[in-house]
């Protein structure tokens, strides 16, 4: 997952810049789905921000980190809290928010739940899924109320929030808890948003072993000055899967042989 850090007045003012009156129609359609009590309003605008998250997410899907517009993927926004009606969900921790008929209709057109994400993610997996340890806070737009709710999804938009890096780690190409205190919101994170499909660790094992490739091109007496480039470019914020390229990158350092390890294996798999 990304991590997207930009101060709400900044956010406001880029929306601004792109939709003079965009914050004047939010409002007169956030007081139509108040007064109804439900999203009952057929009016996307929020597709009219989707270039300006996709510009600040450095053009990657919040959740996947695949670069947007690969793999014929077409960019969305993602209402991190849906708005509307909400699936339940059953997994490996209780979802104590269950499933809603009217989902929060009061941030449908509230730019700090929106995200930026590929299909694959938006559509096909996350959906209307949001599994949360306390009930849901459905009348609300505050922060502060909104985090009583203690969703199980780490938000990579929300300051307050936990860095996803330090809530899921790396295994290779696989995520897994990076930390035993954030087990369960990490397992969560990772099977709702499909983290671990088998189509996301082929690409990522093919980003370990241009990791492995340039930094071993990069040590020895006489590194050579562009593979230092690349790995540092593979690391990058605004490469895809480079949460994943980070953590392999400290991998090869620590340990070589278990980085190896995993890109036999990559090969292996890339032969099949
Ligand atoms: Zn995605």
């Amino acid at each position: 997952m990304i991590r997207l850090t930009i101060a709400n007045h900044d956010l406001l003012e880029r929306i601004e810049t792109v939709a003079a009156d965009w914050f004047t129609r939010a409002r007169l359609l956030t007081g139509q789905n108040e007064r109804a009590g439900a999203h009952v309003t057929a009016t996307p605008i929020w597709s009219e921000v989707r270039a300006v998250l996709a510009r600040l997410q450095r053009g990657k899907c919040a959740y996947c980190e695949r670069k947007l517009g690969s793999s014929g993927d077409e960019v969305t926004i993602d209402h991190f809290r849906p708005k509307g009606k909400i699936a339940a969900w059953k997994g490996r921790a209780a979802d104590v928010g269950g499933a809603s008929r009217t989902g929060y209709f009061l941030l449908a057109y509230d730019p700090r739940n929106y995200l930026a994400a590929c299909r694959r993610c938006n559509n096909k997996w996350k959906g209307s899924r949001f599994p949360t340890a306390r009930s849901r806070r459905l009348d609300t737009a505050e922060a502060d109320l909104l985090a009583e709710e203690l969703p199980y999804l780490v938000s990579p938009a929300d300051p307050e929030d936990i860095d996803p890096e330090r809530l899921i780690g790396w295994d290779g190409p696989m995520p897994i808890p990076a930390d035993p205190a954030g087990r369960d919101r990490a397992l969560v994170t990772i099977d709702v948003l499909g983290l671990a499909h088998e189509d996301l660790v082929k690409e990522r094992q093919l980003v370990l072993r241009n990791v492995w490739l340039a930094h071993q091109n990069a040590q020895g007496e006489k590194p050579d000055v562009l593979a230092k480039a690349m790995l540092d470019d593979w690391c990058s914020p605004a490469s895809a899967h480079s949460a994943c390229a980070r953590r392999f990158r400290e991998l090869c350092d620590e340990n070589p042989a278990a980085a190896r390890r995993h890109v036999e294996v990559a090969m292996q798999s890339a032969s099949v």
